[in-house]
């Protein structure tokens, strides 16, 4: 009795997917034509042995239950009734058994392409267009795509009669075993081109540059990838274009920093005017708007502007414009502004404040990581 599962090193519960996989991975180590010593031919043979009886799950059965079907046979002698021919071309030639296949043809999908390109954030908030230009591959406008000079043909290969293969006999130990492979005279086309187009030198395309105009819809942001089907590169043979992937990059704002569809800024306010309150005019991509500074406003406090942020990607829905108030205490005071501010203190009873120590809050910690995290 042989030992099939320990020759392909699987367990007994191996799943058929596992014994294929088993036997690929040996086979391309094995093979003769990649290993032609005598010893790695036995061993060839003898995982072939066991992955025609584990691979088939109806001997795999009989062997499991005592029956092997090379039993006493000598070696390989009779070995390759039944065995899975297609199983074998897919390990060691990539491709399929002879026959079926067909010329490829000359027109072929082009490459997807991938161009970065930079946007202001005003473009972000509400969409818009940008121009690109890029080097590409477009359509040969000598022969349009066909390869030949205009005017002239194809004629049909000699060599593989138009086929586009070449059937080749290999011999090994299974006997003598059929393959096809891409016929070299015409590289697989099934014809020649008789006079190449000088334009393109028969590839019926050629690189160049294009300029187009790209929509960017509102809410993209760094990393946004705008797919434009078709606008990639042009295939071989004029054959379809590939698609054109765009990806944004969100140019740095001088004022404004982005936290999802938020716009968040900072206002520097006197002591006075946190005190009293006021109203400041901010430059906003929605025109100027007037902020409205309560009295007794603190730092740290932010006024909301609502819907004046960035429009939603999906929702459409604008974020909120926050301006984040930054109180400034006077420095460098002359004696009037001084003997001013004393006398406000005495007014207040403050001139000795009470002494009100405490923990830090958890929303300064909190606003100082949000003023990290922002773009
Ligand atoms: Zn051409
Ligand atoms: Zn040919």
């Amino acid at each position: 009795m042989n030992d099939y599962y320990g020759d392909l090193g699987v367990a007994q519960n191996a799943t058929q997917e596992e014994i294929k996989r088993a036997y690929r991975k040996l086979a391309r180590k094995l093979h003769p034509d990649v290993n032609p010593t005598e010893e790695a031919s036995d061993q060839f043979k003898k995982i072939s042995q066991a992955y025609d009886v584990l691979g088939d799950p109806e001997k795999r059965r009989a062997f499991d239950m005592g029956s092997d079907p090379y039993a006493g046979a000598a070696g390989a002698a009779g070995f390759g009734q039944g065995f899975s021919f297609s199983d074998i071309m897919d390990a060691f030639f990539g491709g399929t058994a002879a026959g079926g296949m067909g010329p490829r043809s000359r027109e072929q999908r082009g490459q997807d392409a991938l161009i970065g390109v930079e946007i202001e954030l005003g473009t972000a908030v509400f969409g818009g267009a940008e121009e690109l230009t890029f080097d590409t591959a477009v359509v040969c406008n000598v022969c349009h795509g066909d390869g030949a000079r205009p005017g002239t043909g194809r004629h049909t290969c000699e060599i593989c009669h138009g086929s586009g293969q070449v059937q080749q006999v290999q011999r090994s130990f299974l006997g003598q075993v059929m393959t096809a492979r891409a016929c070299q005279a015409c590289r697989g086309y099934g014809d020649i081109i008789d006079d190449p187009c000088f334009n393109c030198s028969g590839e019926g395309r050629v690189r160049d540059r294009r300029t187009i105009s790209v929509k960017v819809p509102a809410g993209v942001d760094s990393g946004t990838r705008i797919q434009l089907t078709g606008e990639g590169e042009v295939g071989p043979g004029g054959g379809p274009a590939g698609d054109l992937y765009v990806e944004v990059r969100v140019r740095k704002h001088p004022m404004f920093q982005r936290q999802g569809d938020d716009l968040h800024c900072s206002v520097e306010l006197p002591m006075t005017a946190a005190a009293l309150g006021t109203s400041l005019p901010l430059e906003t991509f929605d025109g100027t708007q007037d902020v409205a500074i309560e009295a007794g406003t603190q730092p740290g406090d932010v006024i909301t502007l609502r819907g004046l942020g960035v429009t939603h990607l999906r929702t459409q829905q604008r974020g909120d414009l926050m301006v984040h108030a930054n109180v400034r205490v006077p420095t460098k005071l002359d004696p009037q502004q001084e003997e001013l501010l004393r006398q406000f203190a005495k007014e207040r009873g403050e001139e000795r404040p009470e002494a009100r120590f405490g923990r830090v809050e958890k929303g300064l910690f909190g606003k100082l990581r949000d003023a990290f995290q922002a773009k």
